[in-house]
């Protein structure tokens, strides 16, 4: 048995900043036989659900975590890059208590991105804040849609 942290959304909790989830079928039926742990960085970096959209402006995640770029809702442009972070901390001490054999992430947000995110209203390869962290920090990580 496996121990996995899990983006709360793709496991039909209503957690994405429209108050929806992103439920992968995939993803539950791997929960069935392991240990899942859902987390959600945006909530834990005290972001309401639902909360206006994000992107970024400058680079992706791994930028963000250099402080060589910044995440702004989309519309209002206020900055959000301090919440973002935040989150992405407070994950890792899931991490650190919970001790994951994986992350699985969703795959296109400004947190949880693997392979591509939002930069400047564009899909770019890149990946999410919290997702950066965990790479940095050694954590085998997997992106789902
Ligand atoms: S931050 Fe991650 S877990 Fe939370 S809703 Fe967005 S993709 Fe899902």
């Amino acid at each position: 048995m496996k121990i996995y942290m899990v983006s709360a959304c793709l496991l039909g909790i209503e957690t994405r900043y429209d108050g929806k989830s992103k439920l992968n079928k995939d993803v539950l039926r791997l929960c069935e036989n392991n240990i899942c742990v859902p987390f959600c960085p945006e909530q834990l970096g005290g972001l309401p659900t639902p909360r206006p959209p994000c992107y970024f402006i400058g680079g992706d995640g791994r930028s963000v975590i250099e402080k060589k770029a910044k995440i702004v809702e989309k519309e209002s442009k206020i900055d959000r890059t301090l919440n973002f972070i935040r989150g992405a901390e407070e994950s890792l001490k899931i991490a650190k208590i919970v001790k994951p054999d994986k992350v699985i992430f969703k795959d296109g947000s400004p947190s949880c991105g693997v392979n591509r995110v939002d930069i400047e209203g564009i899909k770019r390869k890149g990946c999410g804040v919290t997702c950066a962290l965990f790479e940095k920090e050694g954590y085998e990580v997997v992106g789902y849609g």
